[in-house]
């Protein structure tokens, strides 16, 4: 049994789909945990409320260059410290190739801006954090895409994904002599809004065609993984990914 107890965690993007899961599991095993929204407050504090232990709701738009600051500040000054950072947020935005050059680059800003700079943001927050007590743990959650492609449209969201991977490898080698541990957990389809999006413009028979287990993965599937990996039973695999993808992506 793996007890989270005195273990304070921030999840961005908690308020829905897999971040949802992943808070529920780990207050489960006793953390206390940031509930990170966006736009769905009251989810978020209902949430939070359910989970208890003095788990609470804490908003930010992670598409501007102060969200991610202004969301460490307040988990910092509310919880006193923090001993695990769970990047979840995302977005993935279909964007045509053919688009106008503007609209097409703003998209691809836009999808690098929540996925990738405030993910690195609160990592760079985090460490300074980590590096005063003595350590902590960093879980971000890429895709699948970022190791075998997406689709045209979808080409800044897998770049993206691709850059978190980098970035928290780079972490667990720069920062592993100061007690940091950096993760990466890599889901195939799972059953959340996003990948409703994806399957109302491709369908759903695309996204099971290539599952080995032909079935979607659902949010409460990739959670326990995550609780693993706040445990510190995980800590010799620092630097590494963890795909949760039904077989559909082995590398
Ligand atoms: P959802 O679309 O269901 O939820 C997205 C979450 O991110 C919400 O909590 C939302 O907050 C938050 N969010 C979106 N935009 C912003 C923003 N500008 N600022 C702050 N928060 C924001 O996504 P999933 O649960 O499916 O995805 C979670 C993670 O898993 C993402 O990183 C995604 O890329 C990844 N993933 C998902 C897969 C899938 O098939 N579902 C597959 C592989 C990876 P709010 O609700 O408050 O607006």
């Amino acid at each position: 049994q793996i007890d989270l107890t005195n273990t304070n965690i921030l999840v961005t993007g908690a308020s829905r789909g897999i971040g949802r899961a992943i808070a529920q599991a780990l207050a489960k095993s006793g953390a206390r945990v940031a509930v990170h929204y966006n736009s769905n407050r009251e989810e978020a504090e209902a949430l939070a409320r359910q989970i208890g232990g003095g788990s609470q709701a804490f908003g930010a738009d992670l598409g501007t260059g102060q969200g991610p600051l202004e969301l460490w500040k307040a988990v910092e000054e509310s919880f006193g410290s923090v001993e695990v950072l769970v990047n979840n947020a995302g977005v993935a935005i279909s964007s045509d190739i053919h688009k106008d050059d503007t609209e097409w680059l703003h998209d691809w800003g836009h999808t690098m801006m929540v996925n990738l700079n405030a993910s690195a943001l609160l990592c760079k927050k985090a460490i300074a954090h980590f590096q005063q007590r003595g350590g902590g743990r960093i879980i971000t959650i890429s895709s699948r895409a970022a190791f075998r492609g997406d689709t045209a449209d979808y080409m800044a969201y897998a770049a993206s994904k691709g850059g978190l991977v980098a970035l928290s490898r780079s972490i667990a080698r720069a920062f592993g002599k100061q007690g940091i541990k950096a993760f990466t957990v890599a889901p195939g389809f799972t059953r959340t809004d996003m990948a409703q999006d994806f399957m109302d413009q491709y369908g759903e028979a695309y996204a099971l065609n290539d599952i080995a287990l032909s079935q979607l993965t659902e949010p409460a599937d990739i959670a326990p993984t995550i609780v693993f990996l706040a445990s510190g039973l995980a800590d010799h695999a620092t630097g590494c990914t963890i795909d949760i993808n039904a077989g559909s992506y082995v590398h």
